[in-house]
This record gives structure tokens, sequence and C-alpha cells, in this order.
């Protein structure tokens, strides 16, 4: 496995943890902690919605298709933006199996054709890149064949003629496991309705080191329809100061949600309780509550927070330790739930203006930098 392209982050085990990636130097808020590429794409099925056809964006690049240079794969029916892509890992294997999926994925369900997607593509992997499929074997995950993995290596097996020799059920649960810990979802542009939806997943090894945290230091950004070729490529950037030694951490999911939907996600997908300093302070109010029979949130005149004199994370008493991280640092769009981070610094000096990784709106904070309350929403 390669390093990480700059040295602000490296590897690390940590105990209890695992492997985890720790700044190596002081980090700057919106500094690029990482930069990195994916060793497999697939896309995301969405339920059948005539208007979020997945005809819409290169089968390979994932890039928004300009109608007037879209290649059609003349089997399969893939479409490209261009020739490049569509000889870049078509194997005979990959297009012979998805021209026998167009005869089933209108049966299955989308989750279900999803994981389709992404083990055909694992397969693919194994066939026109093998060093990278190790890369994949190598990634966190393991699970033993069960009733749904099963199921999808038997549906595999009736559409895929020329299989490659590793194919069997227990290689399609391990690989189905690792997915789940390591993909990232790349991001559709903000629809019409204001929700954004996942356009493809992605399986980025250096970046699947990041452990969770429910109040995270760093934030991941995409920017699939950019020209160039490394549109598929995410960037970790931090939201504020790390300093040297400390581990820096992703929120596997939008910051917003509650302890509950938090933990269940985490145990159902992740495998463990999270522990962090955020966790630890909700797990008592839930507590609390549950003892107040629902009384509802008590207020004794405590304003909370007022300046922003401490950073988050820091010890604090009070009902709502952590609100600084949201005033500052969770996008106001109706709807969004995503986190902000600012741009990259420039020759040094530390932007003022956030970036929202869910919607890509900018906002400029105060000079301050006090709660970015009167912050100026600016236009894409
Ligand atoms: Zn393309
Ligand atoms: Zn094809
Ligand atoms: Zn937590
Ligand atoms: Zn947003």
């Amino acid at each position: 496995m390669s390093s990480p392209s700059n040295s602000l982050v490296k590897i690390s085990e940590i105990q209890g943890r695992g492997r985890s990636l720790i700044a190596t130097h002081h980090i700057k808020p919106g500094q690029i902690l990482l930069q990195d590429s994916p060793i497999l794409l697939y896309p995301f099925s969405h339920h059948p919605n005539p208007t979020l056809s997945s005809s819409t964006f290169c089968s390979h690049c994932f890039r928004t298709l300009n109608s007037s240079k879209t290649l059609s794969c003349p089997s399969c029916s893939s479409l490209f933006c261009n020739p490049n892509c569509l000889t870049s890992s078509h194997s005979q294997y990959l297009c012979q199996t998805l021209t026998l999926t167009l005869t089933l994925n209108s049966r299955l369900n989308p989750d279900l054709q999803t994981q389709l997607n992404f083990l055909i593509a694992a397969y693919n992997l194994a066939i026109v890149y093998p060093s990278d499929f190790l890369t994949l074997l190598s990634l966190q995950g393991d699970s033993s064949p069960n009733a749904q993995t099963l199921t999808l290596h038997s549906i595999l097996s009736s559409i895929s003629p020329h299989p490659p020799p590793e194919f069997s059920p227990e290689l399609t649960a391990a690989l189905l496991a690792k997915d789940k810990r390591n993909a990232f979802g790349l991001m559709e542009p903000l629809g019409l309705s204001g929700e954004r939806l996942v356009r493809a997943y992605g399986i980025y090894p250096m970046a699947s080191f990041f452990n969770h945290d429910c109040l995270p230091n760093g934030c991941r950004f995409d920017y699939v329809d950019n020209v160039g070729d490394r549109n598929t490529d995410i960037v970790v950037r931090a939201i504020h100061d790390v300093a040297e030694g400390r581990e820096v951490c992703l929120s596997y999911f939008p910051v917003n949600w509650s302890y509950g939907d938090r933990q269940k996600r985490l145990m159902d997908d992740y495998g463990f309780v999270c522990e962090c300093d955020r966790c630890r302070v909700e797990k008592n109010w839930r507590d609390e509550e549950e003892e107040e029979e629902g009384e509802g949130m008590e207020e004794d005149g405590d304003e909370g927070m007022e300046e922003g004199e401490e950073e988050n994370g820091g010890e604090r008493d009070g009902d709502f330790p952590h609100a600084y991280f949201f005033v500052r640092y969770l996008c106001d769009g109706e709807n969004c739930g995503g986190t902000l981070a600012p741009l990259p610094p420039s020759e040094g000096v530390v932007s003022n203006v956030m970036e929202c990784n869910v919607c890509g709106k900018l906002r400029e904070e105060n000079v301050d930098g006090d709660d970015g309350e009167d912050g100026i929403m600016l236009d894409e």
C-alpha cells in the first residue's frame, strides 16, 4: 500500500482503536491531510425513479455525461464519456456480466443491486488489477457466508459466465464485509429538491484508516464532476487546528444524527460501541431523560456556551458542551447535515471561507471567527 502523498498523517497503532491516522505536524484549519484515489468504484442503484436513472454519468470515471460525446458499449450498453474510459478496465468478464445483469436488475431491489454492482466491480478488479484486489482483501472487515451473501453469490454465479479463479461463496462474503466497512459515497450534485444522493461508492485504501469520531476533526470532500484525471479522489481537510500526535478522525455519517442512531449504525456496520467525548456526554442525557420520564429538556437558565474560548472536545460542564462545534461547523442549509471545513490555507494563511462537504455551499466567516452566524452566504 502506498503512503499518503503528503506526510501530514501517518498510520499508527493506537491501543484499543487499531490502526489509526495520526497528525505528524501541527495542522492548520483547512489543510489537506490526505488526497486518496479509489482502487474500486461502483454505481449506487437508486430506487426506481425515471428522473434519477443511472445512465447520466460515465460508467468508468463517474462524471456527468455530455450527451453529444457519450459513447456506449455495443454489448452491455454501459455509457462512457470518452474512448479511454470505454477501454479502461472494461474486461470481457465485466462486459459479459453486465450484459446479463440487464435482464436482472429490474427484478432486484436497489440495495441488492448496489451490492451486486460492488461484487462485479470487485471480481473484475481481481482480473484487471490483481495487486489492487490484494489491497482490497487487506482492508478490515470479514464475514463467513450467510443467507444474504449466499443469495448474492448465487445471483452473481448465474450471470458470470467466466468468473475469475478466486470466485467462491467465502470470498464473496469477505468482499461484502470489506465493502460495508470501507466504502465511501461520492455524492450527486445538489438536486432541486435540496437533497443530495449518492452517485457511486468507492474503496479508498488510505482513507479507510480514518477512525470514526462523532465530533470529527477531519472532513471529507469529493468533486466528481471536476475536470482532470483524479476527479474521483477524495480530499480530507482539517476542520480546525489539530495538534501534532493527535488522531485525525472522520464522522462516518452526518454529524447531526442522534445518539441512538449513531450507536446503531456503528454497531450494525462497524461492530463497535462509540465512546467518544460526545457520546459519553449524550449517553448520560439519555439516562437522565429516562429518569425524568419524558418531562423534556430542563431549562434552567444556563445559556450554555457563551464565547468560543475553548476548542470543542474539551471537558466542560453544562447541558450541551459541544454546542460550539454545531454552531461553527454544521451546515445550516435545510436538510443538509453537512460539515464545514475552511478552504485550504493560501501561503500559510487560514482561509475564512468555509465549505460544506455535502451541499458544497461556501460561507464566509467573520474575521474574528466568532460564531459564523453573521456570515455572508456566497453563491457557488
Ligand atoms: Zn469517463
Ligand atoms: Zn460492455
Ligand atoms: Zn461517538
Ligand atoms: Zn450544506
